[in-house]
């Protein structure tokens, strides 16, 4: 029936269809506001610094089965050695279970934007770009039109649902 139509939506200020392209097209000619919306990631920092932490345990272990074994040193220089070692490791311990946590809490808080993201991703694929009008709409609204960039970029926009609630109460707090 309308497939034709769909797939070369018209321009709806132009009303041509031979210069709208995807927004997809636009991005890879060099347009690089039409980039796709980032896949929101966790923090991989957290993760490195549980490998740090990790390596710390291993060499402090290492150093007190050594120090434990060796003999010439006084008691007192290893009895002082195997605590900072013992200090060290459970520094260590301590600090790879909050990045641990960290990462986990991050993960959750990407988890969270997938949604958002999926939604952004179905947006850049249905919108339409018109080269000749420079412009952007949606081929699947009843009347098309242009969409500003405002509109575009909340279109595309991978966030948080709560930040609608951040941006009404910010300058009519004194309202009544
Ligand atoms: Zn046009």
């Amino acid at each position: 029936m309308v497939a034709n139509e769909s797939q070369k939506p018209l321009c709806p200020v132009c009303q041509q269809a031979d210069q709208v392209m995807t927004l997809a097209t636009a991005y890879e000619s060099g347009i690089s506001r039409f980039a796709p919306p980032p896949m929101p990631v966790g923090r991989v920092p957290m993760i490195k610094s549980m490998v740090i932490g990790i390596g710390i345990v291993s060499v402090g272990s290492f150093f007190i089965i050594v120090l434990l074994g060796s003999v010439g040193l006084p008691e007192v220089v290893r009895a002082i050695q195997v605590v900072i070692t013992l200090i060290g490791i459970i520094v260590a311990l301590v600090l790879s279970f909050l990045a641990f946590q960290r990462a986990v809490q991050g993960d959750l808080n990407s988890q969270q934007l997938l949604p958002a993201w999926d939604r952004a991703l179905e947006n850049w694929s249905r919108l339409r770009y018109c080269k000749r009008d420079n412009i952007v709409f949606d081929p699947q609204q009843a009347s098309p039109k242009a969409l500003s960039d405002d509109e575009l970029s909340s279109l595309l926009a991978v966030e948080a649902e709560h930040k609608e609630a951040a941006q009404i109460s910010s300058p009519m707090g004194a309202h009544q």
